[in-house]
Protein backbone atom coordinates (compact mmCIF):
# COMPACT_ATOMS: atom_id res chain seq x y z
CA UNK A 1 0.00 0.00 0.00
CA UNK A 2 1.95 3.04 -1.26
CA UNK A 3 -0.37 5.72 -0.10
CA UNK A 4 -0.92 6.94 3.40
CA UNK A 5 -4.18 5.30 4.96
CA UNK A 6 -5.82 5.20 7.97
CA UNK A 7 -8.36 2.87 9.45
CA UNK A 8 -10.15 1.63 12.73
CA UNK A 9 -12.22 -1.50 13.56
CA UNK A 10 -14.99 -1.72 15.48
CA UNK A 11 -16.45 -4.82 17.31
CA UNK A 12 -17.97 -6.37 20.38
CA UNK A 13 -15.54 -8.14 22.25
CA UNK A 14 -15.30 -11.70 20.09
CA UNK A 15 -16.25 -10.18 17.06
CA UNK A 16 -12.60 -11.53 15.62
CA UNK A 17 -11.47 -7.84 15.50
CA UNK A 18 -7.69 -9.23 16.84
CA UNK A 19 -8.17 -11.92 14.04
CA UNK A 20 -9.06 -9.58 10.96
CA UNK A 21 -6.98 -7.05 12.17
CA UNK A 22 -3.81 -9.02 12.02
CA UNK A 23 -4.83 -10.73 8.48
CA UNK A 24 -5.19 -6.70 7.20
CA UNK A 25 -1.88 -5.51 9.05
CA UNK A 26 -0.10 -8.64 7.52
CA UNK A 27 -1.76 -8.22 4.06
CA UNK A 28 -1.50 -4.29 3.60
CA UNK A 29 1.83 -3.16 5.61
CA UNK A 30 -0.29 -0.94 7.90
CA UNK A 31 0.97 -0.08 11.46
CA UNK A 32 -1.68 -2.44 13.97
CA UNK A 33 -2.10 0.00 17.39
CA UNK A 34 -3.83 -2.17 20.43
CA UNK A 35 -5.33 0.36 22.92
CA UNK A 36 -5.56 -3.01 24.77
CA UNK A 37 -1.71 -3.93 24.29
CA UNK A 38 -0.40 -0.39 24.61
CA UNK A 39 -2.08 -0.27 28.02
CA UNK A 40 -0.64 -3.84 29.25
CA UNK A 41 2.77 -2.84 27.88
CA UNK A 42 2.60 0.31 30.09
CA UNK A 43 1.30 -1.88 32.96
CA UNK A 44 4.29 -4.15 32.95
CA UNK A 45 6.44 -1.01 31.99
CA UNK A 46 5.11 0.51 35.36
CA UNK A 47 4.54 3.71 34.02
CA UNK A 48 2.50 6.53 35.96
CA UNK A 49 -0.30 5.57 32.98
CA UNK A 50 -0.25 2.01 32.84
CA UNK A 51 -0.38 1.91 36.83
CA UNK A 52 -3.60 4.29 37.07
CA UNK A 53 -5.04 2.45 34.03
CA UNK A 54 -4.51 -1.08 35.41
CA UNK A 55 -6.99 -0.01 38.89
CA UNK A 56 -9.57 0.16 36.01
CA UNK A 57 -8.59 -2.63 34.23
CA UNK A 58 -9.20 -4.75 36.58
CA UNK A 59 -12.23 -4.20 37.79
CA UNK A 60 -13.58 -4.77 34.19
CA UNK A 61 -13.96 -1.46 33.52
CA UNK A 62 -13.17 1.24 30.52
CA UNK A 63 -10.01 3.43 31.45
CA UNK A 64 -10.69 7.08 31.19
CA UNK A 65 -11.10 9.03 28.38
CA UNK A 66 -8.55 11.28 28.98
CA UNK A 67 -6.27 8.83 29.71
CA UNK A 68 -6.98 7.23 26.35
CA UNK A 69 -6.46 10.12 24.02
CA UNK A 70 -3.06 11.13 25.68
CA UNK A 71 -2.08 7.37 25.26
CA UNK A 72 -3.26 6.93 21.36
CA UNK A 73 -2.22 10.36 20.08
CA UNK A 74 1.12 9.83 21.56
CA UNK A 75 1.48 6.53 19.91
CA UNK A 76 0.08 8.15 16.64
CA UNK A 77 2.66 10.87 16.67
CA UNK A 78 5.94 8.56 16.89
CA UNK A 79 5.05 6.93 13.72
CA UNK A 80 6.82 7.87 11.21
CA UNK A 81 4.04 6.93 8.00
CA UNK A 82 1.11 7.11 9.08
CA UNK A 83 -0.49 4.59 7.63
CA UNK A 84 -2.57 2.60 10.61
CA UNK A 85 -4.78 0.50 11.84
CA UNK A 86 -6.46 1.43 15.43
CA UNK A 87 -8.39 -1.71 17.15
CA UNK A 88 -9.89 -1.11 20.70
CA UNK A 89 -9.65 2.83 20.45
CA UNK A 90 -12.56 4.78 19.87
CA UNK A 91 -14.66 2.80 22.04
CA UNK A 92 -16.57 5.72 23.53
CA UNK A 93 -18.12 9.01 21.57
CA UNK A 94 -15.80 11.17 23.31
CA UNK A 95 -12.82 9.15 22.13
CA UNK A 96 -14.24 9.41 18.52
CA UNK A 97 -14.84 12.79 18.56
CA UNK A 98 -11.02 13.65 19.65
CA UNK A 99 -9.56 11.33 17.25
CA UNK A 100 -11.58 12.73 14.55
CA UNK A 101 -10.55 16.53 15.50
CA UNK A 102 -6.60 15.61 14.46
CA UNK A 103 -7.19 12.58 12.30
CA UNK A 104 -8.80 12.10 8.71
CA UNK A 105 -9.78 8.34 8.51
CA UNK A 106 -10.32 6.61 5.25
CA UNK A 107 -12.20 3.53 6.39
CA UNK A 108 -14.27 2.59 9.66
CA UNK A 109 -14.81 -1.24 9.34
CA UNK A 110 -17.35 -2.34 11.73
CA UNK A 111 -18.04 -6.07 12.37
CA UNK A 112 -22.05 -6.85 13.13
CA UNK A 113 -21.62 -10.67 14.33
CA UNK A 114 -24.34 -11.99 15.67
CA UNK A 115 -25.19 -12.52 19.51
CA UNK A 116 -25.32 -16.27 19.76
CA UNK A 117 -21.91 -16.70 18.15
CA UNK A 118 -20.19 -14.10 19.85
CA UNK A 119 -21.01 -16.03 23.51
CA UNK A 120 -20.39 -19.34 21.63
CA UNK A 121 -17.19 -18.14 20.82
CA UNK A 122 -16.32 -16.59 23.83
CA UNK A 123 -16.96 -19.47 26.07
CA UNK A 124 -14.19 -21.17 24.57
CA UNK A 125 -12.01 -18.52 25.05
CA UNK A 126 -9.04 -17.84 27.48
CA UNK A 127 -6.44 -15.35 27.77
CA UNK A 128 -3.00 -15.23 29.53
CA UNK A 129 -3.01 -12.26 31.23
CA UNK A 130 0.57 -11.33 31.43
CA UNK A 131 0.92 -11.09 27.56
CA UNK A 132 -2.60 -10.37 26.71
CA UNK A 133 -2.34 -13.93 24.00
CA UNK A 134 -5.80 -15.34 22.83
CA UNK A 135 -6.58 -18.38 23.11
CA UNK A 136 -9.46 -20.60 22.06
CA UNK A 137 -9.95 -24.40 23.16
CA UNK A 138 -11.51 -25.42 20.09
CA UNK A 139 -9.66 -24.68 17.35
CA UNK A 140 -6.23 -22.38 19.15
CA UNK A 141 -5.56 -24.17 22.46
CA UNK A 142 -2.42 -22.79 24.21
CA UNK A 143 0.33 -25.74 24.50
CA UNK A 144 0.19 -25.98 28.59
CA UNK A 145 -3.42 -26.07 29.25
P1 LIG B 1 -8.87 -5.19 25.07
O1 LIG B 1 -7.57 -5.94 25.00
O2 LIG B 1 -9.14 -4.34 23.85
O3 LIG B 1 -10.04 -6.08 25.40
O4 LIG B 1 -8.74 -4.14 26.29
C1 LIG B 1 -8.49 -4.58 27.58
C2 LIG B 1 -8.97 -3.53 28.57
O5 LIG B 1 -8.28 -2.31 28.37
C3 LIG B 1 -10.45 -3.16 28.46
O6 LIG B 1 -11.27 -4.03 29.18
C4 LIG B 1 -10.46 -1.75 29.06
O7 LIG B 1 -10.39 -1.79 30.47
C5 LIG B 1 -9.13 -1.19 28.57
N1 LIG B 1 -9.28 -0.47 27.28
C6 LIG B 1 -8.79 -0.84 26.07
N2 LIG B 1 -9.10 0.07 25.14
C7 LIG B 1 -9.81 1.03 25.76
C8 LIG B 1 -10.45 2.25 25.33
N3 LIG B 1 -10.39 2.66 24.05
N4 LIG B 1 -11.09 2.97 26.27
C9 LIG B 1 -11.15 2.60 27.56
N5 LIG B 1 -10.59 1.48 28.04
C10 LIG B 1 -9.92 0.69 27.15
Amino acid sequence: MSKVFKMIILGAPGSGKGTISSRIVRDFGLKHLSSGDLLRSQIISKTDLGLKAQTYMKDGKLVPDDVMVKLISSELAKINIPTWLLDGFPRTQPQAEALTQHERLDLVLSLEVPHEIIIDRLKCRWTHLPSGRIYNTDFNPPKVP
